[in-house]
């Protein structure tokens, strides 16, 4: 970094590029970058992080006490500085609530690996903190062991996500590069199957990572390369059963748009057929088209999976209910 406002204006671009994406609301967010010496730039608490100029960025200290700028320091100070203790090759943070990464912490669902090879490559696999108030510092030891192991980039479980590397345009690229990975998961998951790539070729991502000389635990044999406890529950959860159209009751009521009618994903009885779809083409119904022409095979083989999966599963329930009674 050439030097302490350049630091400054950068943060201030940062907090744009986060706000502009809608990564954060209100004043929402928090960048953090190490000038050496056992000082901090950060940004303000109560300002957007949207309209940041260089003169709204205060200097910390080791403990998180200020030593500069006029405008009072982030809440969320201590975070950060669990962060520049614990690996000194860190210089920043950025910290912000990116909505569909989001989403899965607030789930409490593990973002799925070895799906996107970029992600392998620049992020790897992303781990959930447990959840603690904001501003603490419990809520700041709780992403100690993901640390520890490496991690570049932690879920923070009911709250958002913080990134750090040794520059703050890559730790704020981290937070960019999941937000999108995990908004390309939802969107796959309405699609179809999620498919995940080979475990050989997630191994040849990884060597390009080591070249690279970027550290992933998985490169030490740490841990299994695709495999993510819980992330088998976003996987596994899809539905590829079609919403049912609109059907009225006995009594002529609507049923809404069918949503609500659709059978829970945990061994709700299932249909004895799958609802009907005609084929459209150029606005006309195409008689007998049922699944839509070309991709009909594929429609049907996944709804058929998807229906045997349900029935395993119904069997499987049956059989504990039996045990246990
Ligand atoms: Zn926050």
């Amino acid at each position: 970094m050439a030097n302490e406002w350049e630091a400054k204006r950068l943060i201030c671009e940062i907090g744009r590029r986060m706000y502009q994406q809608g990564f954060v609301a209100a004043n929402d967010g928090n960048i953090t970058y190490r000038l050496g010496g056992g000082r901090y730039l950060c940004t303000p608490t109560g300002v957007s992080k949207g309209f940041l100029s260089p003169e709204d960025i205060a200097v910390v200290d080791d403990e998180g006490k200020q030593i500069g700028g006029t405008k009072p320091r982030t809440s969320e100070i201590l975070l950060h500085l669990e962060i520049f203790h614990e690996l000194p090759e860190i210089n920043a943070v950025a910290h912000a609530h990116p909505p569909h990464a989001t989403a899965f912490a607030v789930a409490g669902v593990d973002v799925p690996s070895c799906i996107l090879p970029e992600v392998e490559i620049w992020i790897g696999q992303v781990p959930i903190a447990r959840y603690d108030t904001p501003g603490s510092k419990d809520f700041a030891e709780t992403i100690l062991p993901y640390l520890r192991n490496k991690a570049n980039t932690i879920l923070l479980a009911n709250h958002g996500a913080v990134a750090c590397d040794k520059d703050l345009e890559h730790a704020y690229f981290h937070l960019e590069t999941l937000d999108m990975y995990c908004k390309i998961l939802l969107l796959s998951k309405q699609v179809g199957k999620i498919q995940q790539i080979a475990e050989p070729k997630v191994r040849e991502l990884l060597n390009i990572k080591q070249q690279m000389g970027l550290a992933d635990p998985r490169l030490n044999g740490e841990c299994e390369v695709c495999t993510l406890a819980g992330s088998d529950e976003f996987l596994r959860g899809f539905s590829t059963q079609a919403i049912p159209q609109h059907t009225p009751d006995a009594n002529g009521h609507g049923r809404g748009s069918g949503i609500a009618d659709m059978p829970s994903q945990a061994g709700q009885p299932q249909p004895k057929s799958l609802p009907r779809f005609p084929a459209v083409i150029a606005g006309r119904e195409v008689p007998g088209g049922d699944y839509l022409g070309s991709s009909s095979n594929a429609a049907r083989a996944r709804a058929m999976e998807d229906q045997s999966e349900r029935l395993v599963q119904l069997i499987t329930d049956k059989i504990v209910e039996m045990t246990a009674g």
